[in-house]
């Protein structure tokens, strides 16, 4: 059997499966994991309440700081001679968030790597050049094996050394590009200022994107600059690493694999469950996983559902891009704005880079937004005039489409840090 054959199943037959395998992780953490014992008693549900599937909104929630306050192990549902690798990742502040794998989420993790790069268009005779971060953080690793077993050759190249990932992309002959959207446009700018030829020196055909939230312009910009297939590759450590959900070059939606994770949409204050169409919080049930399953984990990223079929053929169930995280979220104003919304509307604006950052600062008891954004090469800064009228663009626009009020200030080009890894667009003097 194919590798992808949950992708095409129709709903019925998918539902069947759903139901099986959450009732089988229900029991399993109420049998193993003293937390879920404790929560579902609570909550007043017992593993034989769960007959439908529409039963999981009676299961309590999940949240990060579960897994903090039962830092390491404490919601493993497997022995430690069962997992065979361990991630984490940090926050600002507190403990590491601990997840663990068993052999068979490895197997699980793999299968839905390779289905995501099936969906890619990606085969055994690619080369993909892998930028994400090696080591705790699951991106870098997560895509390699699954990349490896599908039989195409990965160059784990990790993030930085930008000189060195462009010799490698270039001699290595890579058709892939694994990284952010952002180290996409910085390898983009320093392949240029190096004077690679970017159609005749590179052979790029897929570039498999994620791990922060982008505009459409940014997309738009890295697809266009690199001449490639733009895919958005989506997860989280907590679910199991990228590959909970990935585009395919017929949509911008991302597919979710929910033959392993169950997606809701939920209302952010309320916890109420959201109709398919309305925008809200999702939250992931996985359904397979033995080392570390989670039951309504609560992931803060704001997006949408939708359940129409895609013109790929797949039956799986869509989520919108993510347009931010609820903690990205910034309040100017009185008014709620993501930074990939500051971000699409600079994309619209002639002269300028996508290179910017948003400072945030206290005045009184008033919170105040301002820019920087550096122009575009070749502008003269020394045009006041000129100047004087691309800043009140700036601000004209982002008040018509968010209704925001910042201060703009122009940069040089290459005046802003560039980002090796998920970029730094906020920086909150605030606090
Ligand atoms: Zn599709």
């Amino acid at each position: 059997m194919s590798v992808n054959k949950y992708d095409f199943v129709s709903r019925e037959t998918r539902e069947v499966l759903q139901l099986k395998r959450l009732q089988e992780t229900v029991e399993r953490v109420y049998q193993l994991v003293p937390f879920y014992q404790e929560a579902f008693r609570k909550a007043g549900i017992h593993p034989k309440d769960i007959r439908s599937l529409k039963d999981l909104s009676n299961l309590p929630f999940t949240v990060k700081q579960d897994l903090r306050d039962n830092y390491p192990f404490g919601l493993f549902a497997a022995n430690q001679d069962q997992i065979v690798r361990i991630h984490s990742s940090s926050g600002t502040t507190g403990k590491l968030t601990v997840v663990g794998y068993t052999a068979h989420d490895m197997d699980v993790w793999n299968e839905v790597m390779m289905r995501s790069l099936i969906m890619s268009n990606v085969s055994a005779a690619d080369t993909m050049l892998n930028a994400y971060g090696y080591g705790l953080f699951t991106g870098g690793l997560g895509l390699h094996t699954g990349a490896e077993k599908l039989g195409c050759a990965v160059i784990p190249s990790s993030g930085g050394f930008t000189s060195r990932q462009l010799m490698l992309m270039k001699d290595f002959k890579a058709s892939v590009l694994a990284c952010t959207p952002t180290f996409a446009m910085h390898l983009y700018e320093k392949a240029i200022s190096e004077g690679y030829n970017i159609r005749e020196d590179f052979n790029l055909k897929v570039g498999l994107f994620g791990a922060e939230p982008a505009s459409k312009g940014l997309k738009q910009q890295v697809a266009k600059s690199w001449g490639l297939d733009y895919i958005e590759i989506y997860g989280l450590s907590e679910i199991i690493g990228p590959g909970a959900s990935c585009s395919c070059p017929h949509s911008d939606q991302l597919h979710i694999f929910e033959d392993h994770f169950l997606p809701e949409i939920i209302d952010p204050v309320t916890g109420d469950v959201l109709p398919d169409g309305q925008q809200g919080e999702l939250v992931f049930t996985t359904i397979t996983k033995q080392g570390i399953p989670l039951i309504r984990y609560r992931t803060k990223d704001l997006t949408t559902l939708y359940r129409e079929p895609c013109q790929c053929g797949r039956t799986l169930v869509r989520m919108d891009s993510v347009v931010g995280r609820s903690d990205d979220m910034l309040i100017v104003s009185g008014v709620n704005v993501f930074p990939s919304q500051v971000e699409h509307v600079l994309s619209l604006i002639e002269g300028i880079t996508l290179n910017y950052v948003i400072i945030m600062e206290k005045k009184g008891f008033i919170d105040r937004m301002s820019l920087q954004v550096e122009v575009q090469e070749g502008t003269d800064m020394k045009n006041i005039e000129e100047m004087g009228e691309l800043t009140k663009t700036i601000q004209a626009d982002l008040h018509n489409h968010l209704s925001i009020n910042t201060r703009v200030e122009l940069v040089e080009p290459q005046a802003l840090e560039r980002s090796l890894g998920k970029a730094v667009r906020v920086i909150d003097k605030r606090k």
